[in-house]
Parts: structure tokens; C-alpha cells; sequence
């Protein structure tokens, strides 16, 4: 089986990395493709450029054998639709399970997806919860799909849903940003790596730090 794990990851954080890393080892995946957005649709267009998040993605997961960093979304036009990344990957594997992983919040607002009962025509959907996580009711659609099994994914290519619980690290990348305007260090919270390519290039810095940056490399 594939795993697709797709975000804004503006920057990616620990958070990201470890639910990728267990998810990658409990569904037993071939390969984890992590799929930057190059234009969110369900959110304001963020303020880093898709390359250098693709890039920070790299850096992340350099080391991390099967994980691939998948930049299908960065050479399409338009707003970065999942159901069109999804049909594009069932095209590439006609024959292979797939497994769109989300987290709670981005499940939340799932109905406002563009498409979003067609995603389960190309994979099946996995949401990666907290323990104890109250489920809110879910719409018939989704109901009929939920499976209390992780190995009935295996059964079929796509089209079930699942509840997996991971580590909840409170971790988000609106906190790091937060964190380097104000000019906080973010060390723990996302690889070190990530916060070097950050520093170089002088990312996330508020706009009083941002002039100071370039009154100084002036
Ligand atoms: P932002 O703070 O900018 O909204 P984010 O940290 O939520 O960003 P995204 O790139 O928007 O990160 O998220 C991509 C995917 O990762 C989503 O499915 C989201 O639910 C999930 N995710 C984000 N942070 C965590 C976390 N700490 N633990 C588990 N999943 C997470």
C-alpha cells in the first residue's frame, strides 16, 4: 500500500514527521508520498513560496527510507485539488491500495473539500486522531465507510475509512511561525536542518525584523 500525506507544511514540524513515521510502519506502507500544496484551496495562499517549503520537506525527511517527497502538486495549474492529485497517483497504480492520511482538524472540514466523496473512488481516507478523541456524528457517506479494522484496508484498493489513533504532539506551524516573529527559537519543534534553511533564507521573520535583515545585508 501508498500513503499520500499532503499539507501546506509551511514549515513541517515534528508533528508532521512523527505521525508520518508511525503511520508508515503500523499500515506497513511501500512508500509514504509527502505532497506539498502548491495553491491551498481552502485557505489563504501562504506567504512562503511552494518551492522552499518543498525543499524544507526534502531536508526533513532526507534520511527517512520510504518516504518520498512528491512535487506532482507544485507543477500543476490551479488550486491544488487533492481528488486531482489522487486520480493522477491511481493512474500511476492502477493495481495498489491507497491510503490518504489526515489529521483531525483537516477532517473537520473535510465536506468543504473540492469533490470530497470522489477522494474515496481513488483511496481510502485514514484520520489520525488522538486517544480518546471524541468522533463527531458522521454524515451517512462517511458512516457506511468506516471500518473498525486496520487490515480490512488491505481487502480492497480504496473507498473505506479509518480511525488511527498516533503520538499527539501539540505542535503546529502557525505556532513556529508565531514563535520566529517574535523572534523565539523554535529548537525542538522541528528538525535542525529546517531551522538552518529557515534562518538562510530569512523566512517567517516579522515585517520590523524582515527590514532590519535588509538594512543590514545592504
Ligand atoms: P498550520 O498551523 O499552518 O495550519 P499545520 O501545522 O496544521 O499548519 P499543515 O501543513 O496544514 O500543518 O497540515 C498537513 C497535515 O498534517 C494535515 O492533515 C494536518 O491535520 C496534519 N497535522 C498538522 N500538525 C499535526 C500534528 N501536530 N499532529 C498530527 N497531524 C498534524
Amino acid at each position: 500500500m501508498i500513503g499520500i500525506y499532503g499539507g501546506t507544511f509551511n514549515p513541517v514540524h515534528f508533528g508532521h514527521l512523527r505521525t508520518a513515521l508511525e503511520v508508515k510502519e503500523l499500515f506497513d506502507l511501500q512508500l509514504l508520498s509527502l505532497i506539498p500544496c502548491r495553491l491551498p484551496a481552502h485557505r489563504q495562499q501562504p506567504d512562503v513560496d511552494a518551492e522552499m517549503r518543498l525543499a524544507m520537506l526534502k531536508l526533513a525527511s532526507a534520511d527517512m527510507s520510504g518516504f518520498y517527497v512528491d512535487r506532482r502538486e507544485l507543477d500543476r495549474e490551479g488550486p491544488s485539488y487533492m481528488v486531482d492529485t489522487l486520480a493522477t497517483l491511481r493512474e500511476e497504480y492502477p493495481q495498489t491500495g491507497l491510503i490518504l492520511f489526515i489529521g483531525l482538524d483537516a477532517f473537520a472540514g473535510l465536506s468543504t473539500w473540492h469533490q470530497w466523496q470522489r477522494l474515496f473512488d481513488y483511496a481510502h481516507l485514514v484520520v489520525m486522531t488522538r486517544p480518546q478523541c471524541a468522533r463527531s456524528d458522521l454524515p451517512v457517506f462517511l458512516q457506511q465507510r468506516v471500518c473498525a479494522n486496520r487490515d480490512s484496508l488491505r481487502q480492497q484498493r480504496a473507498g473505506l475509512l479509518f480511525f488511527q489513533t498516533v503520538t499527539a504532539l501539540d505542535i503546529s506551524a502557525t505556532t513556529i511561525r508565531t514563535l520566529i516573529a517574535a523572534g523565539r527559537n523554535p529548537k525542538f519543534l522541528l528538525p535542525d536542518a529546517v531551522i538552518s534553511y529557515i534562518r538562510r533564507h530569512q523566512l517567517y521573520l516579522s515585517s520590523e525584523q524582515d527590514s532590519e535583515c535588509k538594512q543590514n545585508n545592504s
